[in-house]
């Protein structure tokens, strides 16, 4: 038995008959990872050390039947996340030796949970991209087909997942990056709204878009994964104050009768066939469960990406001021003086794309512009939010595909950044208007490259759009598909 095909929950089951242990568990991924590793390069940093350490805690946990969900269960997580004692990096060489004196609450709430953290992913610097090819350390490749990209920014930790490096690993999603690298790896990537999960020790890129999410094998484990990180965190002061759900009590609910609203603006002409074709495929799947489709309009998504890239750089260049050289990481040593030392450390630490938003943003604030720019993209912001509620007025959930296209090859965007930009034109209105997405696999191309599913729901109801998801993922025929590496 391969331990590392197995989802949560089969594995789950497995440690709580004492068919397996998280010791023997670790080691059949860490073993996988060395196989694997040196064609897909998911991680930045593997702890194999940390990780069988914490599996024979989670053993004497389970020897004890004190086991939660995830307790035993390897996982990974985005190098976004700070882990106490383990380096932090963000994949930038500005933090590229930096280890972190405290956990993120997240990584200390599934380490309370008893998961096994085997390591932290490879991402787009500062999480900034879509194809992973942003990082200062290496590319990523997409596990489906080699000379592709995973997706971005989240593209180790979807990489990983789809390699079976580990059973599910943790991504942010700030303009799309868990589900378009979910989609473009074949595997489900949940974004929840905005502040279910703290952002705390989060690395932030735009604070406001931020959110944290799972990378996982099937819907059921993105929910068994909310369940554990979910809910109010008094060191972030956006997170949200209300009770968490049992999201699992709900996910074997049917969905007939639910109303699926399928945008005007999103199935548009010029669109990928193929991508067109499948999501169509998956509607009709859920209707034949007796879900029923009903047209809705979006009238502001055309300026979604202009809104999204106004807003996302004005927080970031807020946001990245902090790397001075005296505070974290790198700071560069042929300096004369103060200022000489911040631009000389600033230059050397941040890639060209954190460069290139850096000025976006710092020029969209500055007097003269900011209400040309940064006030108006607010404003339309709004608007791109009030389309969804009025949206869900006559519908439960949104379908969308996740990305325009399937993976795209490695080096093919990256000299055009406004390309680049495009690929999260499906997903950046969600962050815009905060409310819970996730993408989950729908097909497939003649190449064999995944496409994924985009559900998107009101704001706080991640219940209904993981039953929507499950459902489909249950008759949908992709469950358990998994690239040959
Ligand atoms: N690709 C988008 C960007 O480059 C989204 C990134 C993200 O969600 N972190 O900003």
């Amino acid at each position: 038995m391969d331990l590392t095909t197995l989802t949560i929950k089969e594995l789950s089951e497995k440690l709580r008959k004492k068919e397996t242990s998280s010791v023997e568990a670790t080691k059949a991924y860490l073993k996988r990872i060395e196989a694997v590793e040196g064609k897909v390069h998911a991680f930045v940093t593997v702890t194999p050390d940390e990780a069988l350490s914490m599996a024979e805690a989670a053993d004497k946990r389970l020897a004890a039947g004190q086991g939660a969900p995830l307790t035993g269960i390897p996982i990974a997580l985005k190098d976004i996340f700070c882990t106490r004692g383990v380096r932090t990096t963000c994949s930038s060489k500005m933090l590229e030796g930096f280890v972190p004196p405290y956990d993120a609450t997240i990584a200390r709430k599934l380490k309370e949970a008893g998961a096994v953290i085997l390591g932290k992913n490879n991402m787009d610097e500062f999480a900034m991209g879509s194809s992973t090819e942003n990082s200062a350390f290496h590319k990523t490749l997409n596990p489906w087909a080699l000379d592709r990209v995973p997706g971005g920014s989240s593209g180790g930790s979807a990489a990983a997942v789809a390699a079976l490096e580990c059973a599910a690993s943790m991504g942010t999603d700030t303009g799309g990056s868990i589900r378009q690298p979910a989609s473009c790896c074949g595997v489900v990537g949940l974004k929840p709204t905005y502040g279910r999960v703290s952002r705390f020790g989060m690395i932030a890129f735009a604070s406001s878009l931020d959110q944290a999410g799972p990378l996982t094998r099937s819907v059921e484990d993105a929910a068994i994964i909310l369940q554990a990180i979910a809910g109010h965190d008094p060191s972030d002061s956006t997170s949200i104050d209300t009770p968490v759900p049992d999201y699992l009590a709900s996910l074997n609910k049917s969905v007939k009768g639910l109303k699926i609203g399928i945008p005007r603006e999103y199935f548009i002409e010029g669109m990928d066939p193929e991508v067109e074709g499948s999501i169509r495929k998956a509607l009709d799947v859920l209707k034949s469960l007796g879900a029923e489709l009903v047209e809705v309009t979006l009238p502001h998504t055309q300026y979604a990406v202009a809104v999204y890239y106004l807003v996302a750089t004005a927080e970031a260049s807020s946001n990245l001021a902090r790397y001075d050289g005296v505070k974290y990481g790198l700071r560069t040593k042929e300096a004369g003086g103060l200022l000489d030392m911040y631009k000389r450390t600033r230059d050397a630490g941040f890639g060209d794309e954190v460069k290139r938003r850096i000025m976006l943003g710092t020029y969209s604030l500055s007097a003269g512009y900011y209400d040309a720019y940064y006030k108006k993209a607010s404003q339309v912001r709004t608007l791109i939010k009030n389309d969804f509620d009025e949206a869900f007025k006559s519908c439960d959930v949104i379908a969308t595909p996740t990305a325009p296209s399937a993976a795209f090859k490695i080096g093919e965007r990256v000299e055009d950044p406004l390309t680049m930009y495009l690929s999260d034109i499906f997903t950046i209105s969600c962050n815009l208007a905060g409310i819970p997405g996730i993408s989950v696999p729908a097909g497939f191309t003649k190449e064999n490259l995944p496409i994924g599913l985009q559900l998107l729901g009101k704001s706080m109801d991640e219940e209904t759009v993981l039953r929507a998801a499950h459902a489909y993922e249950l008759s949908g025929g992709w469950l358990g598909r998994r690239p040959t590496l």
